[in-house]
């Protein structure tokens, strides 16, 4: 774009309103497990009640709004929700779309805390908020003592506090010490970890995060029948005379279409606290319906290879098929290394018309036998709308380079070929303009997009381009396609090309195409930048890829070997944490040893390793036993 001298000149857009400048409204005062959800929002400011808060709201006194919705221990919390349904069954939200935008979980820790001086087998009674006071019932049976409810956890703290005697208070840790109390019991909740998630409320948000969730109010049998149906979570009210079955409903994106189907029968109400799913959302960008309009991720899948919606890709293999023997022993190496997928060009494009061009059609077949002989699928560029056929008999995925990005007729051609396609961004595009020519390709009726960053040109020139991964994260926001980023023609430097790997996948790319030559100094094309077989086996164990079955033992074990020593390294960093929270423990006066943390450490291995949970346990007991170790705990200091 040429800028004349009436253009005015471009100025640094205006920074986004920061969470700061939003005014987070909760109920309970500051220290509560309220507080921190709205400190996630913006600048936190507390109300009385519940009702106080969605007043507010309303009103316009501040924008967000947090309300505590479900509990890992109690289910529903029945006190806020109650709230936020009679604002709804007055109608006051008729004229304001009340909207969730998000959902925040916040880990909830409750400790036992009493003045000091108070033991364990005096306390006469216990301080606390309903939901928390019911989310260790276990607790509060076994000491024999009286349930006394506040309107929140840290007021129950500074309460006892100020009242003294046998006395303690159910609250967070923090709220417990900054009330001067001392912790007797810690991690108390029924179920540990134990954790709450709040609803975010906004009035007409000008815009809902894609992934919002879906909240509905609902009343009626009949209804309520149907959207269990739909597997959504019930967060069942307490019925009222004139409306029995009333509750909110959250539905899984797996059945929000879906949801477009339910209907409030005769005397019942459905009220979607946000977009409905009847209405069809305008896409991010005027004009390109297909590719910005707000979707589930694309998962494009060919055998092995699966990329996009939390499964992620690498595609590996020469920039060029040199010969049968060359693309053959690559396809090897890249399997065994772990890629999913083989690329290699036999038409490439090159700057200068005297460089290696390819050797053609009859390298598709050298390709296709490498690809087979591995079990990967096989990526391969078109340059012209004429090649796009022949190639698609036989490639799995056509490429469309960088050179072609903008071009529209190759784009049409290869849209309707019926395979995949991978549009790499040219290096002249704006993220928006890549984006229309994904559509030119879901238009032809390509299903299977993908979309790869590969460098774009700037004033920097030690790189052969510059890896734009603000537009990749950007574009993120603004299509559901596959993100992928090629380091290799980024950085055109073979020891460049690891660290923007990383920084890519660090940056949550769907996967990533690389180069690879196990003879880069006499490759055809591109050798520089290609990485060696050996190099890619690094980076894949790296990110977690299965190295391929007809690798060797050795190249498994030596991927074992990389878990070890990650396994190493986080073991010593818990065991510093042990000694570090030893020596917490010691200045506030508190026991080394605390079984029932020691229980939340094993449910959380258990959980998070399933059906392998006995060895779980044994590899928890482990830390745990270290840990002590390391805190400097023994037996008969018990
Ligand atoms: C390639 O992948 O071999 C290639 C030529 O890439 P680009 O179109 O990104 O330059
Ligand atoms: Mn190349």
């Amino acid at each position: 774009m040429s800028t004349t001298a009436l253009d005015p000149l471009p100025t640094e857009p205006e920074p986004e309103a920061t969470p700061r400048d939003l005014r987070a409204g909760y109920q309970g005062q500051p220290g509560s497990f309220g507080a921190r959800a709205a400190a996630r929002c913006g600048r936190p400011v507390a109300f009385g009640t519940f009702e106080k808060t969605l007043r507010a709201l309303l009103a316009g006194d501040i924008e967000v709004a947090v309300l505590p919705a479900v509990n890992r221990v109690a289910g529903a919390i029945l006190e806020p929700l109650s709230a936020l349904a009679e604002v709804i069954e007055r109608g006051e939200t008729a004229l304001h779309s009340l909207t969730v935008t998000e959902e925040i979980a916040v880990p909830v820790r409750l400790v036992l805390a009493a003045p000091r001086g108070v033991e364990l087998d005096a306390v006469r009674e216990v301080f606390s908020q309903p939901p928390a006071l019911r989310q260790c019932g276990a607790l509060v049976k076994q000491l024999d003592a009286m349930p006394i409810e506040t309107h929140d956890t840290a007021y129950a703290a500074f309460r006892v506090a100020e009242l003294g005697g046998p006395r303690a208070a159910v609250c967070s840790e923090e709220a417990a010490l900054e009330a001067g109390l001392v912790i007797l019991l810690e991690d108390v909740s029924d179920i540990r970890p134990n954790a709450t998630r709040f609803f975010r409320l906004e009035k007409n948000p000008a815009e809902t995060p894609v992934d919002a969730p879906h909240v509905a109010y609902y009343s009626g049998a009949k209804l309520t029948g149907a959207l269990a149906e739909l597997s959504a979570e019930l967060l069942t009210l307490p019925g009222k005379p004139e409306i029995p079955v009333r509750g909110f409903a959250l539905v899984p994106e797996s059945a929000w279409k879906k949801a477009g189907a339910l209907r409030a029968g005769v005397g019942e109400a459905l009220v979607w606290l946000g977009a409905s799913p009847t209405v069809t959302r305008p896409p991010r960008i005027a004009g390109l319906p297909k590719a910005t309009t707000a979707r589930e991720p694309k998962i494009v899948t060919v055998g092995p290879f699966a990329v996009g919606g939390g499964k992620r890709a690498v595609i590996a293999g020469p920039c060029a098929v040199e010969s049968p023997e060359q693309v053959m022993r690559l396809a090897k190496a890249v399997a065994r290394a772990g890629a999913t997928a083989l690329r290699g060009g036999v038409f490439k494009p090159r700057t200068s018309p005297y460089s290696f061009q390819g050797h053609g059609i009859s390298a598709l077949d050298w390709l296709k036998a490498a690809g087979e002989a591995v079990g990967l699928p096989i990526v391969t560029e078109v340059m012209a709308p004429a090649q796009v056929t022949k190639v698609a008999e036989k490639a799995d995925v056509l490429q469309v380079g960088a050179r072609n990005c903008q071009n529209y007729d190759l784009l049409k051609e290869t849209g309707a070929s019926g395979r995949p396609v991978l549009l790499k961004r040219g290096f002249g595009t704006t993220v928006d303009e890549w984006l229309s020519s994904a559509e030119y390709l879901l238009e032809a009726g390509c299903e299977d997009v993908m979309l790869c960053e590969r460098g774009i040109r700037t004033f920097e020139n030690s790189t052969r381009g510059t890896l734009d991964l603000g537009g990749l994260l950007a574009a993120r926001l603004l299509t559901h396609l596959p993100l992928l980023a090629d380091p290799s023609h980024a950085a055109g430097k073979r020891g460049l090309v690891p660290g923007l790997a990383r920084a890519a996948w660090g940056a949550g790319v769907d996967g990533l195409m690389i180069e690879v030559h196990d003879a880069p100094e006499s490759a055809l094309s591109d050798g520089p930048q290609a990485l060696l077989p050996e190099d890619l086996e690094e980076l894949l164990d790296e990110f977690g890829f299965l190295p391929g079955e007809s690798g060797s033992v050795e190249r498994v074990r030596h991927a074992i070997d990389a878990v070890d020593r990650g396994i190493s390294a986080l073991v010593s960093r818990r065991l510093a944490l042990c000694r570090r929270v030893a020596a917490v423990k010691r200045a506030s006066g508190r026991p080394l040893r605390d079984e029932a943390r020691e229980a939340t450490v094993r449910a959380r291995f258990a959980e998070a390793l399933g059906s392998e949970a006995v060895n779980a346990e044994k590899l928890a007991d482990a830390l745990i036993s270290i840990g002590l170790e390391a805190e400097g705990w023994k037996e008969e200091g018990r």
